[in-house]
């Protein structure tokens, strides 16, 4: 075990940023975890999301990403509100870093979720199915306070949670440039296909092409959670 211990620590000197101490809320605006808030045992998608801050930004600093705590901006719309926000401007695989283009604003449990689904699926399937590494990865904003569908009279879309992101293109390491809606060649499109469906087994939600209207051209991940156990997924 010590040996293990070693490795670890070792492993996040490496990564380590010196990142500021984030501003602390005043004592009125701060969630603490009550009782009722505790974390259901099976709840994978929300067990993150209702620990302290500073427990979650650590396990982000240990995970290898290169994040800066953030200050989520006023938005128009009742009930947006962002967890222990985080700006995410790289994950680290295997000490090779994967640039997220679109520095998004995320909850910091969806920014642990969504490095460890870089660095355990879109990364080595980069590997194994396009024989390259992925270098980027091109995002929207993450947080942004709105309805679903952009709809201000919907129900508030996992965005105004920062619990999602959407993603519309890979950037590999020959070059090759990898739209969610449009794949130079059959290894590329057998890439999105295969991320599309593993993605289910990280996300309660993943909607893209063929979806609906409003997700021809990228993929939308996300945390929310769906039914009394957390556990029901929407996968399209
Ligand atoms: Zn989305």
């Amino acid at each position: 075990m010590a040996f293990a211990l070693i490795l670890s620590v070792a492993a996040t000197d490496v990564v380590a940023l010196d990142v500021p101490t984030p501003p602390r809320r005043p004592a009125s605006s701060r969630k603490e975890p009550t009782p009722e808030a505790k974390p259901p045992s099976n709840g994978q998608p929300l067990q993150a999301a209702t620990e302290p801050r500073e427990d979650c930004m650590a396990k982000l600093r240990e995970a290898g990403v290169e994040f800066e705590p953030a200050q989520a901006p006023a938005g128009d719309l009742d009930g947006c509100a962002i967890d222990a926000p985080v700006r995410v401007a790289a994950i680290t695989v295997d000490k090779r870093r994967v640039a997220l283009n679109g520095k998004p604003m995320l909850s910091c449990a969806f920014a642990l979720k969504f490095s460890d689904f870089v660095q355990h699926l879109l990364a080595p399937l980069a590997v194994g199915t396009l024989d390259a590494s992925l270098v980027a990865i091109e995002s929207g904003p993450g947080y942004q306070c709105r309805g679903r569908n952009q709809n201000a009279e919907a129900k508030l879309s996992a965005h105004a949670k920062g619990l999602a992101l959407d993603v519309g293109a890979f950037v590999i390491s020959d070059g090759r440039k990898i739209a969610v809606d449009a794949q130079p060649d059959r290894q590329s499109s057998a890439y999105v296909n295969t991320l599309r469906t593993a993605a289910c087994g990280w996300f309660t939600t993943v909607l893209g092409p063929g979806s609906d209207p409003y997700h021809v051209s990228h993929l939308h991940f996300d945390i929310e959670r769906h039914g009394s156990n957390g556990g029901y997924r929407i996968c399209q």
